[in-house]
């Protein structure tokens, strides 16, 4: 089997000789457990926060072992009698064409509902991440208007459909025209906007103004950085801000890793949650995983009928995981990242 490994820590934006690709050996699995060959590979932006050795919800990856990752896999032999040889299964094998884990830290692959590698986006982590953050801590009502930014990225494709199914307004952020277009034509959004078109803050708070004309009641966060610090002055009062990610700052290193460069926003945030009474909300979905049959049950049917649509952004081989990853981690990718690990 192959496998890529921290080759070591990044300051700042990760480079490949971050990582390195190694040959190993796949152990028999033992009492319980299942071997899988991998067929496609999540890279997700969690990822980058592995790669430090700080504080934060998970302990890192140690330099050496092998990258943390979500693959979905066909069972190649397995030692328990929920699984058999040739079922697809979802798991944390990390960036390795194959791997052995418990048969309780797997589940079966969606594939009544889409293709084995949606598992990995729309119908699995990001996808799930996005329903339970909107529906649970977003807590949308018709006729209101919700913002969020990565927009056709996994969870942002999420955010904005359901956002639009339950009759909001929904106003999307994107790098790029191309990303825009289809966030509009294709999932749905109302408006999106092109961050790269407002070089600061006063232009992005102006054009968000215009996309939102009536204020904006549920902010959903992936990005921090420009977008959050234009929507803190447009929030409605009893607005919610469900805290999913902030990849602006992921280069930054964890917890505890000094200021940020830059003027001090977190007064004018402070007072922004106090004056509007915002609900601002963080979580991290590995706490909500017994939610997972509800979203697969609701969210399953409209995939497969295409009332959720969804992109995926393919690369080929694991040894091109790396550079996948860093340029995903740029905006590179559009829709949900994955690596084809087989050919077939
Ligand atoms: P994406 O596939 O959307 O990839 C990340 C995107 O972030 C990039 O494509 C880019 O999109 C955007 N981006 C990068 N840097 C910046 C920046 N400085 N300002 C604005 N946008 C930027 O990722 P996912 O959909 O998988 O994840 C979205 C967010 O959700 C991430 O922050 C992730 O960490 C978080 N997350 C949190 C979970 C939790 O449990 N809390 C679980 C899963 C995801 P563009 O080119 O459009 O700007």
């Amino acid at each position: 089997m192959q496998r890529i490994v921290l080759a070591s820590r990044p300051t700042g934006a990760p480079t490949e000789d971050n990582f390195r690709l190694e040959s190993a050996e796949l152990r028999d699995p033992g009492e319980k457990e299942v071997a899988v060959e991998n067929l496609y590979l999540s890279l997700d932006p969690y990822m980058r926060g592995r790669m430090d050795d700080a504080k934060s919800y998970a302990k890192p990856v140690e330099v050496g072992a092998t990258m943390e990752g979500g693959t979905v896999g066909r069972v190649i032999a397995s030692n328990s009698s929920r699984f058999a040889e040739g079922d697809l299964v979802v798991g944390q094998f990390g960036w390795a064409t194959h791997g052995v884990l418990p048969a309780n830290q797997l589940r079966h692959a969606a594939t009544d509902y889409a293709p084995p590698s949606a598992s990995l986006g729309v119908l699995g982590m990001p996808g799930f991440t996005g329903w339970y953050g909107l529906k649970e801590l977003g807590r949308p009502k018709s006729g209101e208007t919700l913002v969020v930014a990565a927009a056709t990225g996994p969870v942002g494709q999420m955010v904005g459909q359901l956002g639009k199914a339950l009759g909001l307004r929904a106003v999307g952020v994107a790098g790029g025209e191309d990303k825009c277009r289809f966030a509009v034509e294709t999932l749905g959004f109302d408006a999106c906007l092109d961050h790269h078109a407002y070089p600061d803050v006063p232009a992005m708070r102006e054009a968000l103004a215009k996309a939102a004309p009536d204020g904006i009641d549920v902010y959903y966060e992936n990005v921090g950085g420009k977008v959050l610090e234009a929507v803190l002055s447009l929030m409605n009062p009893f607005g919610r801000i469900p805290v999913c990610g902030t990849i602006a700052y992921y280069n930054l290193g964890g917890l505890g890793a000094g200021d940020a460069p830059g003027p001090n926003m977190l007064p004018r945030a402070m007072r922004s949650i106090l004056v509007n009474k915002l609900n601002v909300h963080g979580f991290i979905i590995m706490d909500h995983w017994d939610r997972y049959g509800d979203f697969l049950a609701e969210v399953g049917p409209m995939v497969k009928d295409g009332r959720i649509k969804y992109q995926e952004d393919i690369a080929e081989g694991l040894a091109n995981a790396p550079a996948k990853f860093i340029s995903m981690l740029k905006g590179g990718n559009f829709g949900k990242t994955v690596v084809k690990l087989t050919g077939d």
